[in-house]
């Protein structure tokens, strides 16, 4: 792993001095200066994979592409993804200025699109380690998997601060705090991207980062939107300054590491839509704090501006600030629609010019013209890099450290390897559910999609005696400890979030009803419980805990399950302190730390450990 790193990044050492003649800036005006508006226009567009070919890339001088969660290339192996890509750059280097494409992917809990790759807990669960240096060396690792796929650029990290549990993607925040947001955004970028970006080239082993979704997508308040329920995709009520202290402080650090990208929040503040809030793109984030990188349209996003015409979104977008626009099926539109535009004089020159000035300069930066494919994608050992052994190690404590202990009566944790051990629950062996979404789906699954190990793989190589499983709890008498493994079905966006209509692909926040009747089983039996809860947020369980022993947050811990098993034996204490406060019930909802009337559960910051009463930080 070292040696292929340390011989790739002095390669890129060499290519950068080379071009440190002639300067980034005076490369990116000569270009600029040569192209054509079709030129310019094909840089401003992002299609899908499935839906533009390496002739379309050549055709309409396409800018990026990307694919969507779960849309892979042949068999999703390592080869398949670099062959493809190498067939797109192939393609943007036929075209007359030979401009190489950004391809991106959704890399949002380690390259979670790739068969094998080590899938790391996602962002909550680092939230409750407050380690923000172990999420640099996870996005380290993140962008050594993405690099050796021939991928240069990765749709994270999202710096969402999550107000509000029955938003479906609360998961996808660090947490509820600013501040705990804020102390992860650089680092994370700094492991994805280098120390900086500004003006060199990224090493072999780095890829661009976004930071997403600007600005305040998890502030959408409950109870507006066309239905009245909408949450993900809502609006956002806040006044400047609370808009400023709360969602858009995690982003200084952003921009203060280079972040290379921003993408723009399908959401709105105080009812305009971000895709057309020019004071809020142009205004806040380029104008007053300085940010030179891409602005990039959400998927699909332009679709949710309220205009009549598909150009008038177009023209609003594009005039608020966009840069580059996700339009992964439609792209072909979006060129004739933004060029009849231009013509028309609805949108100037000098508007297009600065996002082709912007998106150029980021490639370069990206080392993109010197390598159009990553070199770790083309090193001989790059297939070891997916899923390697050192990754693992990495998730499986990046696991460890992010559960939180909220119960431990009578010190029932940690378990005694010569006990008799009764495990029950689907969730305790399936590397899906554990999982959660953006795992080799773009909304996740259940069941054995990847490599990995479950939670009870991980009891059985501790335990000292046979493990008795039963995925729906029958039979825990004679045990001397029943451990119930419960938690949510996996999903990314749209189907988390809570609504109070009947709603099939919503997500209750409770405990499932065969879950509480596993539970009801298992207690029967009078065996000891501890539970396990995995989920995105907190459920409500305040009815339940009271016949539980013990309880665990573990959070969606990715394909390293093991590092559960870890923490229940004792090999590690716990230390993870919850990202978000933990409330009540539903009635509660928006809760958060500061609140005027603010009686949760467990508070925010709180998290027991082995042997000690208790610890709230
Ligand atoms: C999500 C983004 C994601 C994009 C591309 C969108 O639906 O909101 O977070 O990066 O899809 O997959």
């Amino acid at each position: 792993l070292a040696s292929t790193t340390i011989s790739a990044t002095a390669l890129a050492l060499a290519f950068a001095t080379a071009q440190a003649a002639t300067s980034v800036e005076e490369r990116v005006r000569g270009l600029v200066h040569k192209m054509t508006l079709a030129e310019k226009i094909g840089q401003m567009t992002q299609a899908e994979r499935q839906h533009a070919t390496p002739e379309d890339v050549k055709t309409y001088y396409l800018g990026a592409i990307l694919n969507g969660g779960g849309s892979i290339p042949k068999e999703n192996r390592r080869s398949d993804w670099v062959e493809m890509i190498r067939d797109y750059q192939a393609a943007a280097g036929g075209t007359r200025l030979g401009i190489p494409i950004l391809y991106g992917a959704d890399a949002v809990h380690g390259h979670n699109n790739v068969l094998g790759a080590t899938i790391f807990p996602h962002n909550v669960a680092l939230g409750a380690t407050r380690n923000p240096q172990l999420a640099r060396a996870i996005a380290a690792a993140t962008a050594r998997e993405v690099a050796a796929t021939g991928i240069h650029w990765t749709f994270a990290p999202t710096l969402c601060v999550a107000r509000d549990d029955r938003w479906g993607r609360a998961y996808e925040c660090f947490g509820e705090d600013p501040e705990l947001v804020s102390a992860f955004a650089g680092p994370f970028i700094r492991g994805l991207q280098g120390e900086r970006l500004d003006g060199n080239n990224l090493a072999a082993d780095k890829v661009l980062a976004t930071a997403k979704h600007w600005v305040a997508d998890g502030g959408t308040t409950y109870g507006t939107g066309d239905e009245g329920y909408a949450i993900d995709r809502g609006d956002t009520r806040l006044g400047a300054d609370s808009l400023r202290a709360v969602h858009i402080a995690p982003y200084l650090p952003a921009l203060k590491a280079d972040v290379g990208s921003v993408m723009v929040s399908y959401s709105s503040v105080n009812g305009t839509k971000m895709h057309e809030h020019k004071a809020l793109v142009t205004g806040t984030l380029k104008r007053e704090l300085g940010f030179a990188g891409i602005t990039l349209s959400d998927w699909s996003a332009l679709g949710e501006i309220p205009a009549e015409t598909n150009r008038a979104r177009i023209v609003r977008a594009v005039n608020a600030g966009l840069d580059m626009v996700m339009e992964p099926e439609k792209w072909r539109d979006f060129i004739t629609d933004l060029t009849a535009a231009v013509e028309a004089g609805e949108v100037s020159m000098a508007r297009i010019d600065e996002a082709v000035t912007r998106i150029l300069t980021t490639k370069f930066r990206a080392g993109l013209f010197e390598w159009p494919l990553p070199p770790l994608a083309t090193a001989p050992d790059a297939d070891h890099l997916i899923g390697h052994p050192a990754h693992r190690d990495l998730a499986r404590q990046a696991v460890r450290e992010s559960l939180v202990l909220l119960k431990n009566a009578g010190g029932l944790l940690p378990l005694d390897k010569k006990a008799k051990i009764f495990v029950a629950g689907d969730h305790a062996d399936n590397i899906g559910l554990q999982s959660g979404g953006w795992t080799i789906e773009w909304q996740g699954k259940r069941g054995s999609i990847t490599r990995g190990t479950t939670i009870l793989d991980g009891i059985r190589a501790l335990a000292e005696r046979e493990v008795t499983y039963s995925p729906t709890g029958e039979g825990a008498a004679g045990h001397d400890v029943a451990l119930i493994v419960v938690g949510e079905e996996p999903y990314a966006e749209g189907m988390g979030d809570y609504r109070p209509l009947p709603c099939s692909k919503c997500q209750p926040i409770t405990l499932a009803k065969s879950q509480r009747e596993m539970l009801a089983r298992v207690q029967v039996s009078g065996v000891p419980m501890a539970v396990v809860i995995l989920s995105g947020r907190p459920l409500m369980i305040a009815e339940d805990i009271g016949s539980w022993q013990a309880a665990v947050a573990a959070w969606l811990p990715g394909s390293e399950g093991a590092g559960v098993a870890d923490v229940l034996f004792g090999e590690q204490a716990p230390s993870g302190k919850l990202p978000v406060t933990w409330p009540k019930s539903l009635a509660q909802l928006p809760i958060n730390t500061g609140d005027a009337k603010y009686d949760p559960l467990f508070p925010y910051g709180f998290g027991l450990t082995y042997g000690a009463p208790s610890s709230i930080r």
